[in-house]
Formats: C-alpha cells, sequence, structure tokens
C-alpha cells in the first residue's frame, strides 16, 4: 500500500487532496533544503558542546534537596551559555512556562522607577498582567512596583521602528528595551537572530547603558545562531517549545550576562542563592536529550510550516512567512478572514494529532488572553507547542498559527486533515 492510499482508506482524504500535498511538498523541497543546512550546523554546534564539556551519565543524575553541587544542572547552564554566546545561563525545570520565565527576567532585571520599552509593539498577551496593564493596584505587576511602561508600535512592513526607537532613548534614560522576536498573535514578520541583534547593537549605539531582553519563545534553533551571540544582553524561553526538543517535561532559560543571569537567578531562587541550589530532581536526562534533539525537532517544526504555508497560499489564503522567505521561529500563519475558518482549520490540526485526535476543540476564554482562543493541540507533554498545534484569538483578521511537529511525517497527515475539515465544513 502507498502512503496515499493508506490517507484515503484509513483517514477519508479524497485522491485529489492527496495528490495535491504532494504537489505542494514538490513545490516546498528546495526551502526544506534551507532549512536543512542551519540544522546541520544547529546540530553540530549541540554535540559540540556536549563533548568540550565531557557530558556523561554523571550528569543525568538526580540532586534532591537544596541541590548543591548538581554537576548535571550546573554543566546543562554552561552548555546553553555556549550555544547561545553566552557568559551564563539559568536553565531550570522550576521555571513552569515561558511566561513565568519571561517575567522573572523583567523582575530580575527592573527596579522602582526604571523604564521598560517594548521597542516591537505591545508583547505576548501573557505578559500585559505582569506588566500590569490593566493598572490593578496591589497584586505585584512590574507597574504596581513602580516600573513605567512605554511601548514603541512596529513600523510598515512590521520592522521595528528604528527612528522613533532612537528618539525616545535620547530624551530620557530607559533601563530595558524588550525584544519579541516572535510575532505571538500579531500578523508581522517574527525576525531572525541576526535581525534581532541588528536591532539590540542600534540600542547599543545610542543609549549604551540600556540593557536589551529578548522574547526568544518559537526562535531557538531556526537560525544559525542566538541573539545573545549578536548584541542582546539577555534571551528567555520555555523548554516545551523549541529548546526542550518534544522531551523536556516543563521549564524554561534565561542565557546572556552574567551579572544579569546571576539577578534572575536571585529573582527566581532568592537573593544570595541564586543559582547556587535547586534540585534538578530527576528532570536532568531529558533537558539534556531535549537539547540534543532540539535542533533536528526544530528542523521537523519548521518544514511543517513551510508545507503549511505552500498549502494555504495554493488554497489561495493569505499567509505568513511566504514560503520562500527567511524564517526567524516555527510559527505558520494563516488568515482565513472569518471564525469559521480559524476554528475549521484548528479542528482539522486536532484530527490530525497523536494523542487526543479525537476531540473538538472550541474557542473559549483563556486566563492570560484578552479575547477568546481556540487552541488544537494533542500532545505528549501538555500545553507543548514543539508538538503539532494550531491556535488563534477569535478576532480580526481571524487569523489562525500552526506550530510544531514533532515529525514532519506526522505534521505532513494534520496538515492534509485541516484541508479535509474546511472543505466539510465549506469555508473551501
Ligand atoms: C509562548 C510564548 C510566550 C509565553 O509562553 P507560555 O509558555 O505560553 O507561558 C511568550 N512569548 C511568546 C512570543 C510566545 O510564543
Amino acid at each position: 500500500m502507498t502512503k496515499n492510499e493508506f490517507m484515503m482508506n484509513e483517514y477519508g482524504i479524497s485522491k485529489e487532496l492527496a495528490d495535491f500535498i504532494d504537489e505542494c511538498e514538490r513545490e516546498a523541497e528546495p526551502h526544506f533544503k534551507k532549512a536543512e543546512e542551519i540544522a546541520a550546523l544547529n546540530q553540530m554546534r549541540v554535540m559540540k558542546a556536549f563533548n568540550r564539556n565531557r557530558v556523561s551519565e554523571t550528569h543525568f543524575a538526580e540532586t534532591t534537596g537544596y541541590g548543591y553541587d548538581d554537576l548535571g544542572r550546573d554543566t546543562l547552564d554552561t552548555i546553553y551559555a555556549e550555544l547561545f554566546g553566552a557568559e551564563d545561563a539559568l536553565v531550570r525545570h522550576s521555571f513552569i512556562s515561558g511566561t513565568h520565565t519571561l517575567s522573572t527576567m523583567l523582575f530580575g532585571v527592573l527596579r522602582p522607577n526604571d523604564t521598560l520599552l517594548a521597542v516591537t509593539g505591545k508583547p505576548y498577551d501573557t505578559l500585559e498582567e505582569v506588566i500590569g496593564f490593566s493598572g490593578e493596584a496591589g497584586n505585584g505587576s512590574l507597574a504596581d512596583f513602580g516600573v513605567k511602561y512605554e511601548q514603541i508600535d512596529l513600523a510598515a512592513g512590521g520592522m521595528p521602528d528604528l527612528d522613533k526607537i532612537a528618539e525616545r532613548l535620547k530624551k530620557s534614560f530607559v533601563k530595558v528595551c524588550l525584544i519579541q522576536r516572535s510575532k505571538g498573535y500579531a500578523v508581522r514578520p517574527s525576525y531572525t537572530a541576526e535581525q534581532v541583534g541588528e536591532v539590540a547593537r542600534f540600542i547599543k549605539s545610542v543609549s549604551p547603558n540600556t540593557i536589551v531582553l529578548v522574547d526568544n519563545c518559537y526562535g531557538e534553533f531556526v537560525s544559525e545562531c542566538e541573539p545573545t551571540a549578536v548584541g542582546a544582553d539577555l534571551c528567555a524561553g520555555s523548554l516545551i517549545k523549541n529548546a526542550g526538543g518534544g522531551l523536556a517535561l516543563t521549564g524554561g532559560y534565561i542565557a546572556g550576562r552574567r551579572d544579569l543571569v546571576e539577578l534572575c537567578a536571585y529573582r527566581l531562587t532568592s537573593v544570595g542563592i541564586g543559582k547556587e541550589c535547586g534540585a534538578s530532581l530527576g528532570f536532568n536526562r531529558s533537558m539534556y536529550q531535549g537539547l540534543f534533539m532540539a535542533p533536528h525537532t526544530v528542523l521537523q517544526a519548521v518544514k511543517a510550516a513551510i508545507l503549511c504555508g505552500v498549502v494555504y497560499k495554493k488554497l489561495g489564503f493569505s499567509v505568513m512567512p511566504e514560503p520562500s522567505d527567511v524564517r526567524g521561529d516555527i510559527i505558520q500563519a494563516v488568515t482565513f478572514g472569518t471564525a469559521k475558518g480559524v476554528i475549521a482549520f484548528c479542528k482539522g490540526i486536532q484530527n490530525g494529532a497523536p494523542v487526543d485526535s479525537f476531540v473538538s476543540p472550541e474557542p473559549w476564554d483563556m486566563p492570560g488572553y484578552s479575547d477568546q482562543v481556540i487552541m488544537a493541540a494533542g500532545a505528549f507533554v501538555q500545553g507543548a507547542s514543539i508538538e503539532f498545534s494550531a491556535d488563534g484569538p477569535i478576532k480580526e483578521p481571524y487569523t489562525a498559527y500552526m506550530q510544531g511537529g514533532l515529525t514532519y511525517e506526522s505534521a505532513r497527515l494534520g496538515i492534509a486533515m485541516s484541508v479535509k475539515v474546511l472543505k466539510e465544513s465549506g469555508v473551501i
């Protein structure tokens, strides 16, 4: 039996659709090649860091209690630092999510009366409450602690507005600039590590003492390097996205300048204790193995994103990025223009997941998000969006964001399923 016959017999996909996916795949292949080159380089960078640090069975041993002298934990910090072109890193399973990691970074570095300037427009939805947009007093947000917030919106075309940034930096001292690399729930380009670095270096050229922090979620291993290697002071991200390679069960990382990493560690644990304590329990092995897998897993996700882009562009929808664009993250945005389109797409993606393929996602009011959101995910690790998933806020312009895929082959099936559901529900 051929793979297309299997799809037709077992998944009810028409021959026409199976052939269409084949055709799209052929068109995507030249773009896959570029991503494969980057993955090969990043895989060797990871290998070299493991080799240089003489990673061995000892590093996977668990510690308990205070976790003093946890060799596995400390060496993983060193390895991350090397990979991120950074002085130090803080990689912990005790970061509960990307938001917690970013929150720790912001609270670690900012002090009362400091100014935080978001230079890539409004930050990711879940950071609104961390920063304190709602103005709610007494809840412990940055605003509640007297940190002032300002924002520079993106220029036309979705790139940072360097003129406006410079103008603001010259007006009065800005302690921290925050760059969000990935588009999040916005229709704009995601930035490569080099593009983020360019903005960071520009900020430093205008205001040398301003600290540049990067929300690097979804960006790890998509480029040949990370933003901290080319000018940013700190990068932070989630281990249930790219950097955990699909194997880390929870966690986050912060990498960058040694003094700033220490401040973040003081915030995560306690002033004076910082990185010295924190039992790794049994988590080191999956964090090491996940990092080892990460360049390859990210490649699977990037290939899935490219295929999705080709498929939906051919079906007449506007896609971002375009299949031929250089990618800054693993997300593929498809704008459907209707709530029905977003919902059907997410239902199809859900049908193509290895876990919970039988459930039907519905839009709901998610904590931390201001609009209703629909999320399709059938993951081995709850909420892991390095695994095949899609989501979208139910609001104009009705864009769905697809990301992840531990294996390209499974994501390929999921993309075919999404087209099938769109056809069945009359969207196309
Ligand atoms: C996912 C994400 C976050 C938040 O991470 P959670 O793990 O969902 O809390 C923040 N910023 C960006 C750009 C993200 O993609």
